[in-house]
């Protein structure tokens, strides 16, 4: 299975990713609780409200304008919807989540029916590639850029980055939570151990595709460090303040944020 995305055209990896997608979707929210130990909860719950949507300073409030890309079921979206309209008491906001796989997206829409209808009134899907957004987003629209767990399937990391300038607005804010560099020696080695031999077993087992978790597992080994990705994201023309990111877990995943100037 190694080298899964060797000598690939960039049309051919995103076909892959868009196959490991489509069989995980069904499966996908009951396997990230088993593989994390339920910790993908935490730290987008960390995420959102550390980007606190919704917030704003005048009276009446700014609208906002929030893109979510690959944002798959819905975990990131409907927590910034929550985050806007209960904890700010705020529905001046609209959120898109974006994901290039209708599957992902329909499990998406499904779960959205059980939202409060005022948060549903603000909400919509588009299928769309991250590489390459269509241009129904305009240009500097965008009040915040949202991406988890998405950039490392991307065929272009770069020419993402470049979308997600293009679209925001002068201000506006790209935000990223994606797994990361373990830091500490010895609780990397357990924690490969655990991801190369348990993930796709527990994918054989629960979702009985071992192959699309073996690919995860391989594209979280492939991912730059969190300094490479701070850089990509400066390359982009990005404003990072301080280190620019952010570990959770000691390094298994981390947040790196950007503000367009
Ligand atoms: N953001 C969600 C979350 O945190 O639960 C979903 C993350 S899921 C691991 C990754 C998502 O990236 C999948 O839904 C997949 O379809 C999407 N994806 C992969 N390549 C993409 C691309 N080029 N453009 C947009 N979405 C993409």
């Amino acid at each position: 299975h190694f080298g899964f995305q060797d000598g690939l055209s960039e049309s051919e990896k995103t076909d892959r990713v868009a196959g490991v997608f489509h069989s995980v979707a069904d499966s996908y929210d009951r396997m990230n609780d088993l593989m994390s130990f339920g910790w993908h909860r935490i730290w987008k719950d960390h995420f959102v409200s550390s980007l606190n949507p919704g917030y704003s300073s005048s009276i009446p409030p700014a609208p906002q304008r929030v893109l979510d890309v690959a944002g798959g079921t819905g975990d990131i979206a409907f927590r910034m919807l929550h985050q806007s309209h209960v904890v700010n008491a705020n529905p001046n906001i609209h959120i898109t989540i974006s994901d290039i796989n209708p599957s992902m997206l329909a499990v998406g829409k499904q779960r959205s029916l059980s939202l409060p209808a005022a948060q549903q009134a603000t909400l919509s899907f588009l299928e769309a590639d991250a590489t390459q957004l269509p241009s129904t987003i305009l240009p500097n629209s965008l009040d915040l850029y949202t991406v988890a767990f998405g950039i490392r399937n991307f065929a272009n990391i770069p020419a993402a980055l470049a979308e997600a300038y293009r679209v925001l607005k002068p201000g506006g804010v790209f935000a990223c939570l994606e797994f990361s560099k373990v830091r500490n020696p010895v609780f990397d080695a357990i924690y490969k151990r655990w991801s190369f031999s348990a993930i796709p077993l527990i994918g054989q087992l629960v979702a009985g595709d071992r192959d699309s978790y073996q690919y995860l597992v391989e594209s979280i080994e492939r991912f730059p460090s969190q300094d490479e990705f701070r850089g990509l994201i400066e390359d982009a023309g990005f404003v990072v303040g301080g280190d620019g990111f952010e570990d959770l877990t000691n390094g298994i995943a981390a947040i790196h944020k950007g503000m367009k100037p």
